[in-house]
C-alpha cells in the first residue's frame, strides 16, 4: 500500500489535543490527549522523505523516523512499531518528554515556513498503539547463558541495558536503592509530563523476561563494588546525579528553604499512593501558599508545574538569564505560563527573607555580559536594582552534581572527572575497573532520558562483547594447559 507523502504543503501541523490551562491546572494527568488514528496518519504524511534526515541524525538514539513516519501514514503499525522498537527501549517515554524542539522536531528539513512533522507525538502514539494490542511481549531469549551481569540503577539507562541484556540471553539483576524502579522517571519527572504507569509497565515487561529486580538495595551500605563483582561477570554503574547543588547567601538557613528533589519526590509519592509526612504536614505541600522557585532547568519547570496543580497562591520562577537562555524546553515554558506561573527574567537571589521561616526572596536584577568558555552569556549583577518577592515556600532547582561514588562504592580505584562523574573509554563504556561499565547520567552529568538509553544500550553491547572476548581468552588458556 502506497500513501501520499510531502502533505506538508496541504496539512498544518497539528499537536494531539492539549487539554486548557484551567483543566489541567487541576489534576496530575498528561495535558495531552492521544491522537486518533486518522490523525496520526494525517500527521505522519507530512513528512518529506527527504533523503538526508536531519531529525534521525539528531536525534541521539538514531531512530529510523522516516521510515515509521511512512508506516504510520500507510495504516502499517504493528510494522511501525517494529522499526521504532529497533533503536529505542522506551520510545513512548521520549514521545512524551524529549525537549523535541532541541532535537528531531527541531531539526525537521521542512520546519522552514512549514512547522516540523510531529515526531514525539507519532512515536508516542504507536508504541501507545502497541501496548494497547498487546503487541508488547516479554523478551524471550533465543538462548539462556550462564553468565550474568550486575546493574546498579534502575533509571533509563540501567533498564535500557537490563532490555538489551537480557535479549542476548544474559542473567540481569537490577540494584537500586529506591523502593521501586524507574529512577527519575518515577521520582523525579512529574505525572502530568510521564504517567507512572506508563513506567511501571516497562519494569513489569522486564520483570516477567526474568530480569530480576532488587528494590530497597543500595550500592554501598548493602553490598561494596567488589562483592558485586564477585558475583557477576560484569557490572554497570547507571546511578544518575542526586547531589543537589546550593546557594550561600544571607538567610539560606531559613525553614522552608526546600530542594527540588524532596519537593518533587515527595508530590510523585503521593500521586503514587504512599504515605508521605512531609506533605501531610504541610511542609512539602504548595497549597495556599507563595511559591518561589530559583532555576531555569526542567527541574524547575516541573517545580512551579507541581506547585500550580497543588494549588499555590502564586508560583514565580526565577532565572538569572533570560527566556533564549533558559535551558529547560521551551515547550516546558510556554506550559507553565499558560498555567500561570510567572517568570522574573534577569533575576538572581541575593537573599532570603524571614526570622525563623521564610518570608520572600531578594532578588537581583543581573544582565547577560561577556561569553563564558562555554560560549553562553555570563550574567552579571545591575547595580542598585533589587526587588523582593513573597515566599511561604521556596524550592531549590540550581542542579545536581554526582555523589562522591568511588567513597560510597568503597572502591577509590575508580576513576573520575574533576566534576565527579564516573571517567569511562568511550570506545568500551568500561571504567578505570576491569569488567565495571559506567553509563547515563553518572557519566554525562545531568542530561537526557534518551541519552541514558543511548548510552544504557551502548553499554549493553559492550558488556556483551567484553564477557564473549572473555570466555574465548579462557577457553584459549584452558585448550593451552
Ligand atoms: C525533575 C527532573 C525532570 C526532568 N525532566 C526531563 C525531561 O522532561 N526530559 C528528559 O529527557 N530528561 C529529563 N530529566 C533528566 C532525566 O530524568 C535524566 O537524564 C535520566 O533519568 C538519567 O537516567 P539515569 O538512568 O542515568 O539515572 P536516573 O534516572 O537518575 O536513575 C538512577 C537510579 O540509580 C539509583 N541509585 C543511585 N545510587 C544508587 C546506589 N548507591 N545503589 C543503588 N541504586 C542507586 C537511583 O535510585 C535511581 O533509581 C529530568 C530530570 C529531573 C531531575
Ligand atoms: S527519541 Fe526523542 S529525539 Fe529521538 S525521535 Fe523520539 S522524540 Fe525525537
Amino acid at each position: 500500500m502506497s500513501t501520499r507523502m510531502l502533505t506538508f504543503v496541504d496539512v498544518d501541523q497539528q499537536m494531539p489535543q492539549k487539554r486548557g490551562a484551567k483543566a489541567r491546572a487541576r489534576d496530575f494527568d498528561e495535558i495531552y490527549d492521544e491522537f486518533l488514528t486518522e490523525e496520526a496518519a494525517k500527521q505522519a504524511s507530512r513528512c518529506s522523505q527527504c533523503g538526508v534526515p536531519f531529525c534521525q541524525i539528531h536525534c541521539p538514539l538514531g531512530n529510523n523516523i522516516p521510515d515509521w513516519l511512512k508506516l504510520t501514514a500507510e495504516g502499517r503499525l504493528e510494522e511501525a512499531y517494529e522499526v521504532s522498537s529497533a533503536t529505542n527501549n522506551m520510545p513512548e517515554v521520549c514521545g512524551r518528554i524529549c525537549p523535541q524542539d532541541r532535537l528531531c522536531e527541531g531539526n525537521c528539513v521542512i520546519e522552514k515556513g512549514f512547522n516540523s512533522v510531529t515526531i514525539g507525538s507519532v512515536e508516542k502514539y504507536i508504541t501507545d498503539t502497541a501496548w494497547q494490542n498487546g503487541w508488547i511481549k516479554p523478551i524471550e531469549p533465543r538462548v539462556e547463558r550462564d553468565h550474568s551481569v550486575g546493574i546498579v540503577g534502575g533509571g533509563p539507562g540501567g533498564l535500557a541495558a537490563a532490555e538489551e541484556l537480557r535479549k542476548r540471553g544474559y542473567q540481569v539483576h537490577v540494584y537500586d536503592r529506591y523502593d521501586r524502579m524507574g529512577g527519575l522517571l518515577i521520582y523525579g519527572i512529574p505525572n502530568f509530563k510521564l504517567e507512572k504507569e506508563v513506567v511501571t509497565r516497562r519494569v513489569e515487561r522486564l520483570e516477567k523476561s526474568g530480569v530480576v529486580m532488587h528494590t530497597n538495595f543500595e550500592v554501598g551500605r548493602d553490598a561494596s563494588l567488589a562483592e558485586l563483582k564477585v558475583k557477576h561477570d560484569a557490572v554497570l554503574i547507571a546511578t544518575g546525579v542526586y547531589k543537589a547543588r546550593d546557594v550561600q547567601m544571607p538567610g539560606i538557613g531559613l525553614k522552608n528553604i526546600v530542594p527540588a528533589m524532596s519537593y518533587l519526590t515527595a508530590s510523585n509519592r503521593k500521586g503514587l499512593g504512599d504515605d508521605v509526612p512531609s506533605f501531610e504536614d504541610g511542609s512539602l505541600d504548595a497549597a495556599d501558599k507563595n511559591i518561589v522557585v530559583i532555576g531555569g532547568g526542567d527541574t524547575a519547570m516541573d517545580c512551579v508545574r507541581t506547585a500550580v496543580r497543588q494549588g499555590a497562591k502564586s508560583v514565580k520562577c526565577l532565572y538569572r538569564r533570560d527566556r533564549e537562555n533558559m535551558p529547560g524546553s521551551m515547550r516546558e515554558v510556554k506550559h507553565a505560563e499558560e498555567e500561570g506561573v510567572k517568570f522574573i527574567w534577569l533575576s538572581a537571589p541575593s537573599a532570603f527573607l524571614g526570622d525563623d521561616v521564610v518570608t520572600g526572596v531578594r532578588a537581583q536584577k543581573m544582565r547577560l555580559g561577556m561569553p563564558d568558555a562555554s560560549g553562553r552569556q555570563s550574567p552579571e549583577p545591575v547595580k542598585g536594582s533589587t526587588s523582593n518577592h513573597k515566599a511561604d515556600l521556596v524550592i531549590k532547582a540550581l542542579g545536581f552534581d554526582p555523589e562522591e561514588i568511588p567513597t560510597l562504592f568503597g572502591a577509590p580505584a575508580l576513576d573520575v572527572s574533576r566534576w565527579g562523574t564516573i571517567k569511562i573509554d568511550f570506545r568500551t563504556m568500561m571504567t578505570s575497573i576491569d569488567g565495571v561499565f559506567a553509563a547515563g547520567d553518572i557519566v554525562r552529568g545531568a542530561s537526557l532520558v534518551v541519552w541514558a538509553i543511548r548510552d544504557g544500550r551502548d553499554a549493553a553491547n559492550a558488556i556483551h562483547d567484553y564477557i564473549e572476548a572473555k570466555a574465548i581468552r579462557e577457553q584459549l588458556i584452558a585448550k593451552a594447559s
